[in-house]
């Protein structure tokens, strides 16, 4: 019986790690994502029922986890050398012939690959399966990030079976990035939090992968590239392109653009040909990869004290465009904040035409001395985001203009406040239209409430026709209504209502972060929700409670408690309720025997008997609540081997604490 249950979970967790390959690695999807989740839901089912048979490796935990204190130090067996770079084919002839010298007129061949703007991981896998993940750091340690590595779909947890021959020990090296949409997302939701938005895709992407909470890394949109090894022990490859082919056979992501070329005239025209075309990548690269493809021969070449001498890395000059600064306008964001944009006569950069720049604050215009009508030069920085670098002012004419800061809100003609603390300007009128709008496409988003369909084009036309007053309004449109709007057709229309709805059952954490608090972003969000349970405990909250949550600073608890002392906020609250929008956490499930139930528990340090991920199944099966911060709203802080902080803050709480047996006993002896 028991064998059986565990050969079906191992033959279903097959199934969904070859659908994985398919659709994260080759791209070529076979099931719909529905059927995909059937299968996951059946096979966490089966391990929810058999905890005993859960391994790290399965597809099931690949989010999991409490948040980490700090990262371990990983050791990398081979170290992961930084490569020489150059901006000039004339110093890749150079190297060309240093390779030629070197290798005493044998003839050989170069790999070229595309420099992906990310970080470089090592991944170890023993016998085939991912034991650990960690960052390149200095070279010789790393961080231990295996958590958030873990996220990332495309990395396989184990081999696939088609790779000729598994290696007792392999370092697999690549390159985890972001793309350049997820890029703009998240920098648009910093601006939206009144955060520094990240500077590029590489820091957006190595700021996720030191995240701590790795259900926050796993909504990042973070994808890897494959590009060589570190140690192997028990597989023999000869050239680079064979690891490249044998890495996919296994099921690693390789990235397609990668070629053979004979010599260095090849390798240079293969640069020039990705100058242009890099621009319509959904990545940001910033430049080519040179190596020797033989194996043997790079063991010839051997390495200086940094770096190898059979790599080097060619590197695309910043591009830079002289053009015209037309106008500049002032938009209003969710919190009323107003930022000006540079408006430019469209001109080609890096592969896409540019016609707007931010220019982040007033300041920004000042530090740059810029008039309308200035020439000015622009740079994409991170080769993503369009920005104004300095005016031309030798070329000016006398035709040029100052720009005054408004007086007046573009979107409500209210008068404009600077705040006492703050260099921004803001427009602090409730009913501003360009704020609801903003504030409603923030409730919508797709890590708030979910609600797909409600974009721009139809926010816009609800919130000007009045359909939309404030964000709570979302759950009176009327189908009618909706079908009426410019380019709605009627199944849209429906499937927006359907959408609507659906987004009534969600999470707790979803609708905390939805109502826009500023500064609550989405870790604010989870702590918020799994310490208060409901919005009508967390709208009771004092500063004192909030401020006692581990993770909550004083900035994040005042905005908190302002929000709901706020006539408006508490209206529109009431209006989703008569909605039915879930206003509460799920809580246990109905089938839980309910010995704990409602009682919150936190645990600290290491537990004997149950790995951390087991004793919170067990307090949810029982109809508990594992939280991993203690408030006052905390019922039990059981205390394992080394406790931390959260034991402390227990005692200055008066929360109970509990040690391993007693908590064996509450749960009846299991
Ligand atoms: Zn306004």
């Amino acid at each position: 019986m028991k064998k059986d249950i565990e050969s079906r979970i191992e033959k279903l967790r097959a199934r969904i790690r070859g659908h994985d390959r398919l659709y994260y690695v080759e791209n070529a999807p076979q099931v719909s994502d529905q059927e995909y989740d059937r299968l996951l839901k059946r096979l966490k089912a089966l391990e929810d029922v058999h905890p005993e048979f859960i391994t790290p490796d399965s597809p099931t935990q690949r989010v999991g986890g409490e948040p980490a204190a700090e990262f371990k130090q990983a050791r990398h067996i081979v170290p992961m050398l930084s490569m020489d770079n150059t901006y000039s084919a004339e110093e890749m002839k150079e190297f060309d012939e240093r390779v030629r010298k070197n290798l005493k007129g044998a003839s050989f061949e170069y790999i070229t690959e595309l420099k992906i703007d990310g970080v470089s991981v090592s991944l170890l896998y023993e016998n085939g399966k991912f034991i650990r993940g960690a960052t390149r750091g200095d070279g010789i340690n790393g961080d231990d990030i295996s958590n958030n590595l873990k996220t990332i779909r495309s990395i396989p947890l184990e081999f696939q079976g088609d790779a000729a021959g598994i290696p007792r020990l392999i370092e697999v090296r690549g390159e985890a990035y972001m793309t350049k949409e997820g890029f703009e997302a998240i920098n648009k939701k910093k601006e939206s939090l009144g955060e520094e938005p990240f500077a590029n895709p590489r820091n957006a992407c190595a700021g996720s992968l030191k995240l701590l909470d790795p259900r926050l890394v796993a909504k990042r949109h973070l994808d890897i590239f494959i590009w060589g090894t570190g140690h192997i022990e028990g597989l023999k490859l000869k050239a680079h392109l064979e690891v490249l082919q044998y890495l996919k056979s296994a099921g690693f992501r390789t990235n397609p653009d990668s070629k053979l070329c004979r010599d260095i005239d090849e390798v240079i025209e293969y640069c020039g040909s990705w100058r242009e075309r890099r621009g319509k990548l959904e990545y940001a690269i910033d430049g080519i990869v040179i190596k020797v493809n033989d194996l043997a021969q790079r063991d010839a070449l051997g390495v200086t004290t940094k770096s190898p001498r059979w790599m080097m890395a060619y590197k695309y000059p910043a591009e830079k465009a002289l053009t015209e600064l037309e106008d500049i306008i002032v938009q209003v964001g969710r919190t009323g904040t107003i930022t000006p944009v540079a408006i430019l006569k469209p001109v080609h950069l890096s592969g896409t035409t540019v016609s707007r720049a931010s220019l982040h604050n007033f300041d920004e215009i000042k530090r740059l001395g810029v008039k309308i009508g200035d020439k000015v030069y622009v740079e994409k920085s991170g080769e993503i985001i369009p920005k104004v670098l300095s005016a031309a002012k030798e070329k000016r004419t006398g035709g040029e203009r100052a720009f005054h800061i408004p007086a007046k809100c573009p979107a409500c003609g209210s008068k404009l406040a600077a705040g006492p603390d703050e260099v921004a300007i803001r427009c602090e009128n409730a009913g501003c239209p360009a704020q609801i709008k903003e504030k409603t496409l923030h409730f919508a988003s797709r890590d708030a409430m979910d609600i797909e369909g409600l974009g721009d084009a139809i926010v816009d036309q609800l919130v000007d026709k009045a359909f939309i007053k404030d964000y709570g309004d979302v759950y009176y449109l009327e189908f009618e209504r909706v079908k009426g709007l410019e380019r709605m057709a009627e199944k849209s229309a429906q499937n927006l209502i359907g959408a609507i709805a659906k987004s009534k059952e969600n999470d707790l954490n979803r609708l905390v972060y939805a109502l826009g608090i500023r500064h609550v972003g989405e870790r604010a969000a989870w702590l918020l929700a799994e310490n208060f349970n409901s919005i009508a405990r967390l709208s009771d909250a004092s500063l004192e409670e909030i401020t006692a949550i581990e993770g909550i600073g004083p900035v994040i608890a005042r905005s908190v408690c302002s929000f709901f002392r706020n006539h408006e906020n508490l209206k529109i609250i009431k209006k989703l309720k008569s909605a039915g929008v879930k206003m509460a956490a799920s809580g246990a499930s109905p089938s839980a025997s309910g010995r704990l139930l409602g009682k919150t528990f936190v645990l600290t340090g290491v537990l004997k008997s149950f790995t951390r991920g087991d004793a919170e199944e067990l307090i949810r099966r029982l109809g508990g609540r594992p939280s991993s911060s203690v408030s006052k709203n905390t019922d039990f802080v059981v205390a394992g081997e080394g406790p931390g902080s959260k034991l402390d803050k227990a005692r200055e709480l008066g929360v109970r604490i509990i040690d391993e047996e007693d908590f064996k006993k509450m749960v009846g002896g299991l």
